[in-house]
């Protein structure tokens, strides 16, 4: 079959393409600009005409992936911001929230093939910020990140504003979803993942152009030069955490996995803080800057995956496993100390 996969110069969507096209699919992705992406055509060359590569230019826009969608049989929505570089909260929450019902009613008008629609939510619509002792699971809904916003807009903490963006556009995901479930011929996944981590096919020529997760949580953790890094900030309780190659791996099996029909799936390896990577870190490369020694409390924002273990039967890589993979790939590109 032929998969969709939208903001295919991502760094979770890259892994997603590679595996699709591994297990024997034909992948369309989308990208808002053509522009500069020959890397992406040389790294799924060998896939030939498997691979293909379609300008999206707003995503927003209704009707904006009418085209796109013509004759593919599943399609996965990725593409959403995930940034701290806004001036207004709709910078992350219009194409976050228009971009999502705008595939979906692509879907419905001109989906004939379609057989399922995976979209990419995230913990962020689950959980809550604040740092009390929780454990979350599919039932849960982030209430309070829409409220802060609501409150304090561009002001609000910037984590909040993405946390709403995702939350928001997941909640109008299912609302639209249930309002023409009975009238069309394909179903829709919601999967969750935690923050993601691990090694990166996308071209970044300096750490400016990270993605924001191996920015905010790796690059900055594992530099040198990290003399601001507080305590505060590394026991800020960051939730979830899960690889990239399990991301990309669960989204293929939620393409095929009958049982995940409707289903919201929280995917998440484990909970941690940031002083977590820190310490894997530096059993790696003795001269990762620690400040803050090795006992790391348990996490109290913990999240319920037995509902991705019984619809899709894996194990997730651990920690040390990611971290290594992540700073083998920050070496080559001379970015650690
Ligand atoms: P990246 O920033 O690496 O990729 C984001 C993709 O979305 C890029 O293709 C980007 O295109 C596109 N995009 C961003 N803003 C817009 C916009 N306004 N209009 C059109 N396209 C846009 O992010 P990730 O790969 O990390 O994230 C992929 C998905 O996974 C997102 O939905 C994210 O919310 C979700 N997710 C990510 C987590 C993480 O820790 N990384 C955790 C949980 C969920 P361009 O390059 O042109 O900007």
């Amino acid at each position: 079959g032929k998969v969709l996969v939208t903001g295919a110069n991502g760094f979770v969507s890259l892994w997603l393409v590679q595996t699709l096209l591994e297990q024997g699919y034909s992948v369309r992705g989308t990208v808002r600009s053509i522009e500069k992406k020959d890397h992406i055509v040389e790294l799924f060359k060998m896939y030939g005409n498997k691979f293909e590569l379609v300008e999206v230019e707003d995503i927003s826009k209704n009707g904006a992936f009418d085209a796109a969608l013509e004759g593919v049989d599943a399609v996965m929505h990725l593409a959403s911001p995930f940034t701290d570089k806004i001036q207004s909260p709709d910078d992350l929450i219009r194409p976050a929230v228009d971009g999502t019902v705008s595939i979906l009613k692509s879907a419905v008008k001109n989906g004939g093939s379609i057989k399922r629609v995976v979209i990419t939510s995230s913990m962020a619509s689950v959980m809550d910020l604040y740092p009390v002792q929780s454990l979350f699971t599919e039932a849960d809904w982030n209430t309070h990140s829409l409220v802060e916003v609501e409150k304090q807009g561009i002001k609000a903490n910037p984590i909040h504003i993405y946390l709403a963006s995702k939350t928001l556009a997941e909640r109008a995901a299912w609302d639209y979803y249930n309002s023409v479930k009975a009238t069309v011929g394909w179903d829709m996944v919601a999967l969750l993942p935690g923050m993601v981590f691990g090694p990166m096919l996308q071209k970044v020529n300096s750490p400016d152009e990270l993605n924001y997760s191996m920015a905010a949580f790796f690059k900055s953790l594992m530099s040198s030069t990290s003399d601001q890094t507080t305590q505060e900030a590394v026991f800020s309780p960051l939730g979830g955490w899960i690889d990239v190659r399990d991301v990309a791996h669960f989204h293929a099996l939620a393409l095929k996995t009958a049982e995940a029909r409707d289903e919201r799936v929280l995917i998440v390896s484990g909970s941690i803080f940031p002083q977590n990577i820190v310490v894997e870190g530096v059993k790696i490369n003795p001269k990762i800057p620690n400040k803050f020694g090795t006992e790391v409390p348990a996490s109290p924002k913990q999240f319920d995956v037995s509902k991705s273990q019984k619809i899709f039967g894996v194990t997730y890589k651990t920690l040390d496993c990611t971290v290594a993979d992540s700073m083998k790939d920050f070496a080559a590109r001379g970015w650690l100390p």
